[in-house]
């Protein structure tokens, strides 16, 4: 089954399911990306800092899937804020990537040049070098600042999101000034596989775990962006529009949070 897409606040569509590259080496991304292409997702989520722009890049180039029909994403790291620097990182960027524009950049983490870099985003989406625009790992008090000083307010804000760490105040935020979440670590980056309550549930539905908590993921409205090397589980996450969670399975899933992260708060990042 075909994958949906979300309107951004800029008038943009984007897959809601996406895939994700956190830890590739350039060979597994090249290999994985080719691999999630062919098993259907169009939306491919990498960043400067992954070092495997040049594998994911080589796959969008040899898949047969033609590249305006894939949504390409990356992320300027935080030793290239400001409005110079990102500019170049962004050509570097694109360079490796093998294309000429991208359809989502966004920046990776909040820093103290955020409004600087923000402008330079906002003129390479002037100059149509990149569809959308957005923000990673942002708290309110980042976005109020940004907005305040550019009047340009993102499309997505990339932030961890999962059962155990449901951003619920970021989320009503969002919806005020519409900017759309995209869930980072949505499987907990493999944590979620030793909750117990959501062995239940795939039990239950016949589901693997990963399948339920995507699933968790698209019926909250989120854009989620799994990763695997694994074939097998690149093609079995893709695998989530066949099968519904009822209301009482949402909410039995909404009870695991703890408002406990597993990555860097925003605000004490050392890198
Ligand atoms: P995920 O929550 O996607 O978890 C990935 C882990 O789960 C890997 O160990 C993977 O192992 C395992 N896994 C995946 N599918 C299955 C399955 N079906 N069964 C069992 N194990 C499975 O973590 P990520 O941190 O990778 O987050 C997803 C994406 O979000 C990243 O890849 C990246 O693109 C983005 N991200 C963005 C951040 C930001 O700051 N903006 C920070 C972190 C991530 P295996 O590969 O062996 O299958």
């Amino acid at each position: 089954m075909k994958i949906n897409t979300v309107i951004l606040n800029d008038g943009n569509c984007i897959p809601q399911l996406g895939f994700g590259t956190f830890k590739m080496t350039e060979e597994q991304a090249y290999d994985s990306v080719l691999k999630a292409l062919e098993f259907g997702y169009r939306h491919i989520d990498t960043a400067a800092i992954y070092k495997n722009e040049i594998g994911v890049g080589k796959a969008v180039h040899d898949s047969p899937v033609r590249r305006e029909d894939i949504f390409l994403v990356s992320k300027v790291w935080n030793d290239r804020h400001g409005f110079d620097e990102t500019v170049k990182a962004f050509e570097e960027t694109l360079a490796k990537l093998q294309t000429d524009y991208l359809d989502l950049y966004l920046i990776h983490w909040p820093k103290e040049k955020n409004s600087e870099t923000w402008k330079a985003m906002i003129e390479l989406k002037k100059q149509g070098r990149v569809k959308s625009i957005g923000v990673s790992n942002f708290k309110k008090h980042h976005l109020d600042k940004i907005i305040e000083d550019t009047g340009v307010i993102p499309a997505v804000n990339q932030v961890e999101l999962h059962p155990q760490f449901q951003q619920e105040e970021l989320r009503e935020y969002s919806k005020k000034h519409s900017i759309c979440i995209e869930s980072w670590g949505p499987l907990m980056q493999g944590q979620i596989f030793g909750k117990s309550e959501m062995e239940e549930l795939a039990k239950k539905k016949n589901r693997t775990i990963a399948q339920i908590t995507l699933r968790w993921h698209i019926q909250k409205g989120f854009i989620v962006l799994p990763k695997s090397v694994n074939p097998e589980r690149i093609k079995s996450n893709r695998e989530i529009y066949d099968f519904e969670l009822s209301l009482s399975d949402m909410k039995f899933i909404d009870k695991l949070n703890l408002n406990k992260r597993i990555g860097p708060d925003p605000d004490t990042i050392t890198f």
